[in-house]
């Protein structure tokens, strides 16, 4: 998996490194959006600083991906806040899984200056 760096998503990449999940939000009216946008879509504002949201989410939908080594799970997660929806690796196996599950981001530091995240079942299926 590739992940570029933009000015548009650089702070939300400094985010990580503190293990905060950080989202845009519009300075004009408010609103609080993901993924990382140059436009407010409300407003179309291009003025917004950075809230942290709870790193709580819901499990919408998930897929299986095999990219030449071991296989895992990219999901869908429904943010908390109700901001949006972002798709993110899930550390569990698809057995593990059921649509509409609470998941909580979890911080991986895989170098000094880089640090990704996972989404992972707060609750064991049953
Ligand atoms: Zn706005």
């Amino acid at each position: 998996m590739r992940y570029t760096v933009s000015d548009e998503t650089k702070a939300f990449w400094e985010g990580l490194r503190r293990h905060k999940l950080l989202a845009p939000r519009c300075k004009r009216c408010g609103e609080i959006f993901f993924p990382p946008r140059s436009h407010c879509p409300s407003c179309l504002s291009r003025e917004k600083d950075w809230t942290e949201l709870s790193g709580e989410g819901t499990l919408y939908s998930w897929t299986e991906v095999r990219i030449g080594g071991e296989p895992f799970v990219l999901g869908v997660v429904e943010l908390a806040e109700g901001v949006g929806r972002m798709i993110s690796k899930i550390d569990a196996k698809p057995e593990e899984l059921s649509i509409g599950m609470k998941l909580k981001v979890a911080y991986e530091d895989v170098a000094d200056d880089l640090t990704l995240f996972v989404w992972r079942p707060t609750q064991k299926f049953k």
